[in-house]
């Protein structure tokens, strides 16, 4: 008892001296009461969080505590901005899709910041703007919402040293070119490299040339984020009637990205990891054992994954190979329809056709996944290709040929389709490993973008929440809170932001667990998510009260900046 008086004692000196010595205090913002989930993985705590400009500068009871603004949080939680590792928020060569568009609501990145995301890793598959330098002080001089980090892209300087020559390995010259120009990107402000070994023109580097270019992040502690050769069983380009059998798998491309690693010692991050293809499903635990085995070694290797079960590509499903349907002539509106009835007509082209049908079918998931969106027979449109062929009476195989002849004739497929080419399996088994960061893959979108617009786009990180975490379980909620913040942010060597504590900016989500839901749909994608309730970025709102403000207080953060973050201005 007489214990139990003296514990009570010392706890009431422990809250009444911060309380005291706090009655002064002012804030510019002060979120009171809400559930704190400081981005570590650590459970939730009561506490009061308190801004002055830019930072974070109290975390605790801020009772006699006055501000500018003051949120109540009770009954929401209050975590640290999201942070997505891979972003498409500054594509090249997409006017739309960038934060140095001309129009400043695009470069406030609405549909990304309404998700709570106040940080975004641009440049990603390989692909980047030239100079690092230029596209840097384009957004710094027009403002852009969320913070952003630049990336050095693989395809990009192979690009300008090879020129159009790169389906070929490079020359021992040509890679020390290429590492001249990694080192001017990094000394620019480049954070890190990406590639698109999928695409061209990365498709056709060896490992070797990927390894020396990665080689050059190790001074900056850089660090590299591949869109691997393969996702599956083979790569997006192949079709078995036409290349080489043996072309790549998703393990081969996991077993390249840990063996950059492993040479360089540079962190590698096996990019929106996934296991396509109905006759792949279940590959996510081979590929979660490669990745383990490498990191009990000693291997700095990662991932990241946005929660979906559809793919960017995935939305641009067409059934029939690319060499049946020929190549556009300038001007010229193509009848595919015409151009496959030729190739049905040759009893070996035929063949072969079929073979690639089949391939590609099961590549988007199966019959079943395979879903219409548009077409000009209404009877198929909103089911799958398996409906379709259910009402022509047909195989799958015929069912597709018939939907390219009797569909749009200048649209390859015939209509839009899209594959749902994951599997839940492989998903969730991702989604619960420590090393798999929360990303989007998505870039900037607003409300008239057009109806073929990836969900993503608007619910990765909500629906990683609400899904993922409350729902189902698959993640605690604090670990799917960690996979959104501190774990990109010690992939890409920022120690001032993805944790909620004091000293770090103030990038901030509040958000209400009874509400938080991904609303967007494949048939009207332009739908922001519900129960984001406040974002904050450098200690300024980019949603207030579930409305976006369109402000634009992001920074471009460099790897200097990360190293020293008190000079970061
Ligand atoms: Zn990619």
């Amino acid at each position: 008892m007489r214990r139990l008086i003296l514990s009570i004692a010392a706890i009431v000196t422990l809250v009444a001296i911060p309380a005291h010595a706090q009655q002064a205090a002012r804030y510019d913002v002060l979120i009171r009461g809400g559930r704190i989930l400081d981005g570590t993985g650590n459970p939730w705590f009561h506490a009061d969080v308190g801004i002055r400009g830019d930072r974070v500068v109290a975390i605790g009871r801020l009772d006699g505590a006055t501000a500018a603004r003051v949120i109540d949080a009770t009954g929401r939680y209050v975590t640290p901005g999201f942070i997505d590792i891979h972003s498409h928020a500054d594509d090249t060569g997409n006017a739309r899709n960038t934060l140095r568009s001309d129009d400043a609501q695009r470069r406030a990145a609405p549909n990304l910041v309404a998700q709570g995301i106040t940080t975004v890793v641009v440049n990603q598959d390989g692909r980047s703007a030239w100079p690092i330098a230029e596209q840097r002080a384009t957004m710094e001089r027009l403002g852009i919402g969320p913070n952003t980090m630049l990336l050095v892209g693989h395809g990009a300087v192979r690009g300008r040293v090879m020129g159009d020559d790169v389906r070929r390995p490079a020359t021992e010259a040509e890679i020390e070119q290429m590492r001249a120009l990694v080192r001017q990107a990094v000394a620019e402000g480049a954070a890190g490299m990406s590639a698109g070994l999928e695409y061209a023109p990365g498709r056709w580097s060896t490992t070797d040339e990927v390894a020396a270019l990665v080689a050059e992040l190790k001074p900056s502690g850089g660090f590299y984020i591949s869109h691997e050769r393969s996702e599956g069983s083979d790569p997006m380009w192949y079709w078995p009637s036409q290349d080489e059998p043996g072309p790549p798998t998703l393990l081969d491309a996991v077993r390249e990205t840990i063996e950059i690693g492993e040479r360089t010692g540079v962190t590698v991050v096996a990019s929106h990891i996934k296991a396509k293809g109905a006759h792949y499903w279940g590959s996510g635990r081979a590929a979660i054992q490669l990745i383990e085995a490498a990191r009990e070694r000693g291997v700095p290797v990662f991932a990241d994954q946005y929660p979906y079960g559809t793919s960017g590509t995935d939305g641009n499903t067409v059934l029939i190979p690319g060499w049946a349907l020929g190549g556009g002539q300038r001007g010229e509106t193509p009848d595919y329809a015409a151009r496959l009835r030729e190739v049905l007509a040759d009893p070996a082209r035929n063949a072969d056709l079929r073979q690639d049908i089949t391939h590609e079918i099961s590549r988007r998931g199966g019959a079943e996944q395979v879903m219409i969106f548009e077409h000009p027979d209404d009877r198929f449109v909103g089911g799958s290709l398996a409906n379709a062929a259910a009402i022509l009476g047909l195989g799958h195989v015929d069912a597709a040929i018939e939907l390219q002849l009797t569909g749009f004739p200048d649209r390859r497929g015939g209509g839009r389709m899209r594959g749902f080419s994951m599997s839940e399996i492989d998903i969730d088994l991702y989604a619960a490993r420590p090393w798999v960061a929360t990303a989007t893959d998505a870039g900037i979108a607003m409300p008239g973008d057009g109806a073929n617009t990836h969900v993503r786009f608007y619910g990765s990180f909500p629906r990683k929440i609400q899904y993922f975490a409350l729902e189902r379980g698959v993640v605690s909620l604090e670990d799917a809170i960690r996979s959104s913040t501190s774990l990109p942010a010690q992939i890409m060597g920022l120690t001032d932001r993805g944790m909620l504590r004091e000293g770090a900016f103030a990038d901030i989500v509040v958000f209400d667990p009874a509400t938080i839901r991904d609303v967007s749909t494949f048939t009207q994608p332009h739908q922001y998510p519900e129960g984001i309730e406040f974002v904050l970025a450098n200690g300024q709102f980019l949603v207030d009260g579930g409305e976006l403000t369109f402000a634009l207080p992001g920074r471009i953060l460099t790897r200097t900046a990360a190293a020293a973050p008190r000079t970061q201005q």
